[in-house]
């Protein structure tokens, strides 16, 4: 069962340091991550590698796991012809995967969420970085509504602790996530936005306002900021405090950004840097810390040893 935002908010409590990358570090060790469905793919082709995945990030010192299951949809798989109970299958198997690889360290609590990417995420078309969407309200809380069933109706190894929604780009599809959550009001959650200033959602409203409206929905044990520019982290911290008092989650990408005219990576990506930006990130009141897109394992030991020697 998916923990109670009770029970989830005492266990973050003790944990400060959450993983990194899925599908960059997927691609690292040579799984192919290109075509719609991303590292979704990989679920079904090359599921033993998802597992190294998240085991890497435990070594690192990750005390808490996303599954690879950011852009597993019903609407994603439809559109390249995959019949619908592939999808579910995909979701449970995700939350299966990352138990697996928890279950080699035995003497570690790692805990488990459930990765649920936006709308934009299964257009497959970057929407997700601007939220502008051809769809209804209606559309986007069935979208999430048929997700959120499958995970909270699981039992065993197939249950994640609690269901991440992340890289959320406006405040319309942050208030469709919490009416597709009413039935199940005893399911902890946490809501991560994407921003591209200081202060701004992707989509443009201001990021203050998002997680005010999160903050207030019963099952959220945790606000956070994404997919975002690592500089940006220590203004998005302070808006995210002056909107609750729920703990701050940030988990930023490595710094680079994509160069859509050359087709490549550009700026740094050197784990030393990311690891002295987030002092700053627990310096300014985050909770927890982690990686976004382009991070890696060492990534997530800088964060660890971050705060092992300056965030107690
Ligand atoms: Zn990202």
């Amino acid at each position: 069962m998916v923990l109670t935002p009770q029970l989830a908010a005492s266990l973050l409590g003790g944990i400060h340091v959450l993983d990194g990358g899925m599908a960059s570090e997927l691609e690292h060790r040579g799984a192919r991550i290109e075509g719609p469905l991303w590292s979704a793919h990989v679920l079904e082709d090359a599921p033993e590698k998802i597992v190294e995945v998240h085991r890497a990030y435990i070594e690192a010192g990750a005390q808490c796991i996303e599954t690879a299951s950011y852009q597993v949809s019903r609407m994603g798989y439809a559109e390249i012809g995959l019949p619908l109970e592939r999808v579910d299958a995909a979701l449970l198997r995700s939350v299966t995967l990352a138990r697996e690889a928890a279950s080699a360290f035995p003497d570690r609590q790692v805990l488990v969420a459930a990765s649920l990417g936006p709308y934009g995420a299964a257009l497959h078309n970057g929407a997700e970085y601007h939220g502008n969407y051809d769809c209804t309200y209606a559309d986007l809380v069935a979208f999430h509504r048929e997700r959120i069933a499958v995970l909270v109706g699981a039992k065993g190894a197939d249950s994640p602790d609690l269901l991440a929604f992340e890289t959320l780009p406006s405040l319309e599809e942050a208030r469709a996530i919490g009416e597709a959550m009413r039935e199940w009001p005893q399911a902890a959650a946490w809501f991560s936005f994407t921003c591209r200033d200081e202060a701004h959602v992707v989509h443009g409203e201001l990021l203050r306002d998002g997680a005010k409206m999160a903050a207030r929905f019963p099952q959220t044990v945790a606000m956070g900021v994404n997919c975002t520019l690592p500089g940006l982290i220590p203004f998005l911290i302070g808006e995210l405090r002056a909107a609750s008092d729920k703990p701050v989650i940030v988990y930023p990408n490595s710094g680079e950004g994509w160069d859509a005219v050359r087709r490549c990576w550009t700026g740094s990506c050197d784990p030393a840097e990311y690891g002295a930006l987030a002092q700053g990130w627990f310096a300014a009141g985050a909770q927890i810390a982690g990686g976004c897109c382009r991070t890696r394992p060492e990534h997530v030991r800088l964060v660890a040893r971050q705060w092992s020697v300056n965030g107690a």
